[in-house]
């Protein structure tokens, strides 16, 4: 088996090397003195590979004074652009940044013209010394993947395997993979088979960056993010990992840490039902709580478990390991007392301030125990990325916001101001539409 490396700038991620911690911006990249800045503390707080928007060829110019003015202030952080639909712009992109995120089943959908598209990419690139992440989520396969295989784990693996084999053809492998969901058991299912198939069908193992995309904020999107990343973790798949959190993009930086940290070291039995967890805070308790229970109730080897924890040397009494434990249990897909929020990051395509009406939307919708709720910053990506929610919150720009349900518009261009309130009728059905 061939074990592949992947050179983003001075930092080389894939087997025998350490995971590397990743993050994205969530400032606009036009706003280039806010960009710096978050990218600047990023740093700082360890994050090893920063991403960044970059929908057009304004955000690449954008991104090359960001990268120089960093660089000028001596910090050396690998960039990434974030493309999602231009080949142009990922060709522009090549040349300024150290890799560039694409999903080349979006350069076109005339498969053939992908193809070429995604083979100038890999020509430029070899020159360059651009490194490619073929990024994947599911909800977002396209017609042809999805007419094959449904908008599975199976489909996502099969999606990008198609594009690896071609780029292993064309002996450009300088690439790493991501196939996230939200659902972490979709997630998780889908890295699974692709790293199976790239063994088996290729010979050769791709650099893997996990993540579980729109995890939501605070307790339970972290819960979510160890669980699916971790359980991945715990199996030797992920080369690289972001924890993706609706907050400022520097918090998500400690808890990828203490993953990678928890990988290092050894894991649980297979099996284990009784865990003593001794953390220093309330987040180190429910990272290595989450950590230590959550991959065996995700794969139903388990079914309960018992937990003795200590937080800063103080014992958590029942009802606190009872709420940690309801929010694993809704995490790992196996129990739901509250609402499932889908909620994206945001970043510089986001249009509107999505952390507060986040909060807000929690607030206002605790009572929907089980209903898939999906808050999204842009109505480019959001809607299709959305997947299997059963209603949407999705940012239209201007102050107005469009509400889904079952994954179709229901009400556009609402303002934002009634947006919560409408969402909330909508789902307790006093809203016909
Ligand atoms: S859905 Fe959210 S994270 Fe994704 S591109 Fe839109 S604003 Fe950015």
């Amino acid at each position: 088996m061939k074990y592949l490396s992947c050179k983003i700038g001075g930092i080389t991620i894939g087997h025998g090397y350490p995971i590397a911690v990743q993050s994205m911006c969530n400032t606009d990249t036009l706003d280039i003195a806010a960009s710096v800045s978050q990218c600047e503390a990023l740093s700082r707080a360890g994050c090893d590979i920063i991403r960044l928007t970059t929908q057009g060829v304004r955000q690449v110019d954008a991104l090359a004074q960001i990268k120089a003015q960093l660089r000028a202030k001596g910090i050396e952080t690998p960039l990434v652009a974030d493309i999602h639909f231009n080949a142009d712009v990922a060709l522009a992109a090549a040349r300024v940044a150290e890799k560039v995120r694409i999903n080349p089943g979006n350069f076109s959908r005339d498969f053939d013209i992908a193809r070429a598209k995604f083979a100038a990419l890999t020509d430029l690139c070899r020159q360059t010394g651009c490194a490619i992440r073929i990024g994947l989520n599911h909800g977002s396969l396209g017609e042809r993947i999805t007419a094959a295989y449904g908008d599975t784990p199976l489909g996502m693996a099969r999606a990008a395997m198609e594009w690896l084999q071609m780029a292993a053809e064309r002996d450009f492998t300088n690439i790493t993979v991501s196939l996230k969901s939200s659902n972490t058991k979709v997630m998780a299912d889908a890295y699974r088979m692709l790293y199976r198939m790239m063994a088996e069908e290729l010979g050769m193992v791709f650099p893997v960056h996990v993540g579980v995309t729109e995890a939501g904020a605070g307790d339970t999107g972290r819960i979510k993010s160890v669980v699916g990343i971790g359980t991945l973790l715990r199996e030797g798949i992920g080369d690289t990992i972001r924890v993706s959190l609706t907050e400022d993009p520097v918090n998500e930086i400690p808890v990828a840490k203490a993953l990678r940290t928890l990988a290092a070291s050894p894991a649980p039995e297979p099996g284990q039902t009784s865990f003593i967890i001794d953390a220093t805070d309330h987040d180190d308790f429910i990272i290595k709580a989450a950590y230590m229970a959550g991959p065996d109730l995700l794969d139903h080897r388990t079914d309960d478990f018992q937990m003795h924890a200590t937080v800063a040397a103080s014992e958590l009494d029942a009802a606190q390991i009872d709420a940690f434990k309801d929010d694993l249990m809704q995490a790992c897909r196996r129990r739901f007392t509250k609402p499932e929020y889908i909620a994206c990051p945001g970043c510089g395509r986001t249009l509107y301030d999505i952390q507060s009406l986040l909060k807000k939307i929690m607030d206002a919708t605790g009572q929907f125990a089980g209903v898939k709720i999906a808050v999204m910053g842009c109505i480019v990506n959001g809607p299709g990325e959305m997947a299997d929610a059963d209603y949407g919150y999705v940012g239209e720009g201007g102050g107005k916001v469009t509400l889904y349900k079952a994954g179709e518009p229901v009400l556009r261009g609402i303002p934002q101001e009634e947006g919560v309130e409408k969402l909330v009728a909508l789902i307790n059905g006093t809203l016909k539409v």
